[in-house]
């Protein structure tokens, strides 16, 4: 690869700044305090803010520049218009989602909330790979990372969830087949929470590949379970992997290898896109993963989409909640794609807990597996 790696990045998504607890809906604070009470016995629930929060993306952003990666251009998003939102979402969400600009509040009990400027925001997290995809057609790169909040795979095509006020990679994969004429997009979404939002905008269509490795049910969203394949004419084209709480690297890179590379393989996509959340770090607190992990995953989604579909590849950031996994694990990300930084040896657990459930999926799927060949 000559071409440098794009990165996007526009600091006006601090913007999105909302408050940790609404105060107009004391009941959704208090439901709010009893879950995180639960999860981390110890938090001091006074101080708490909002955990999608702007230092997020400046700890990203921060070790990105003071460990400088070779072989990389920073480029401005262009905010995604409206046309382009509304290729992943109904007119009425789009209306609904821009007229809170301005305002603050919380939009669902589970914490999904806006500040003044998070409508800017969104706009341009959305419109982040909708830029990368244009740069790309125009011959200027290849690969291209997204860094990006709100983050969006919880928002399906009606409504606003789970900190997702627009879906940023289904209005990326919208782009790619309706202005691109790029006919088959396969999207792997390895965030720790399942992409529900994903899963329900390309539910019935056959030009979307979806593959979601999660935390099962009933962990958040609740959805994405083996059984939920699509429809219509797309079904075998949603590959669900949910997996148990602690699992590390190897488990990912089992899903990469048993379900990921044979299914991409098979479908022969015009465009790859990665649903890049690091919730599955180790400093998150759920599961087990670290940045050898990432920058493995990294170089095999970039040596696959070199073999199948011209080397085009784009990650967009989703979660990701402790500032130093984030910076470890993007920085790892970005050396692996930027084919600038050795990968370094991959860190395994000598029980990884997720490793059957991938090979009980692989079982699940293998019907699917082998249509998508068709
Ligand atoms: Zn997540």
């Amino acid at each position: 690869m000559n071409n440098p790696l794009l990165i996007y990045y526009d600091y006006a998504m601090l913007g999105h700044n909302p408050h940790g607890w609404d105060p107009e809906h004391p009941e959704w604070t208090d439901a709010v305090k009893a879950m995180i009470a639960i999860q981390y016995p110890d938090a001091q629930l006074e101080s708490y803010a909002h955990p999608e929060r702007p230092e997020r993306l400046t700890a990203i952003v921060d070790r990105l520049l003071k460990a400088a990666v070779d072989n990389v251009r920073w480029a401005l998003p262009l905010p995604a218009t409206p046309t382009e939102l509304e290729r992943a979402h109904t007119a009425q969400h789009v209306a609904y989602i821009e007229g809170l600009e301005g305002e603050s509040g919380w939009l669902a009990k589970d914490t999904t909330a806006v500040s003044p400027f998070s409508v800017a925001a969104a706009r341009l997290a959305a419109g982040a790979g909708v830029s990368a995809l244009e740069a790309i057609a125009r011959g200027e790169a290849e690969r291209a990372f997204c860094i990006v909040r709100p983050p969006g795979h919880h928002a399906p095509a009606d409504q606003a969830m789970g900190f997702c006020l627009y879906n940023n990679v289904a209005v990326t994969a919208a782009h790619a087949r309706a202005a691109l004429g790029y006919e088959r997009v396969l999207i792997w979404d390895w965030d720790m929470h399942h992409g529900n939002g994903t899963q329900d905008i390309f539910y019935d269509d056959p030009g979307v590949l979806v593959i979601d490795s999660h935390c099962a049910a009933p962990f958040y969203p609740g959805t994405g379970h083996l059984e939920e394949t699509g429809a219509g004419d797309a079904t075998g084209y949603h590959l669900n992997v949910p997996l148990p709480p602690g699992f590390g690297n190897a488990t990912l890179i089992d899903v990469f290898e048993q379900i990921v590379h044979p299914a991409a393989q098979a479908f022969r996509p015009d465009l790859i896109l990665v649903s890049a959340g690091f919730d599955c770090h180790y400093l998150d607190m759920t599961c087990a993963m670290d940045d050898t992990g990432y920058a493995v995953l990294a170089q095999q989604m970039a040596a696959l989409a070199d073999s199948l579909c011209g080397g085009r590849l784009v990650c967009v950031l989703e979660g990701g909640y402790n500032a130093q996994a984030l910076a470890d694990s993007t920085h790892a990300l970005v050396g692996a794609l930027a084919g600038s930084a050795p990968v370094a040896a991959v860190n395994v657990l000598a029980n990884d807990p997720g490793r059957a459930a991938v090979t009980e999926a692989a079982a699940y799927h293998a019907d699917n597996l082998a249509a998508l060949a068709r």
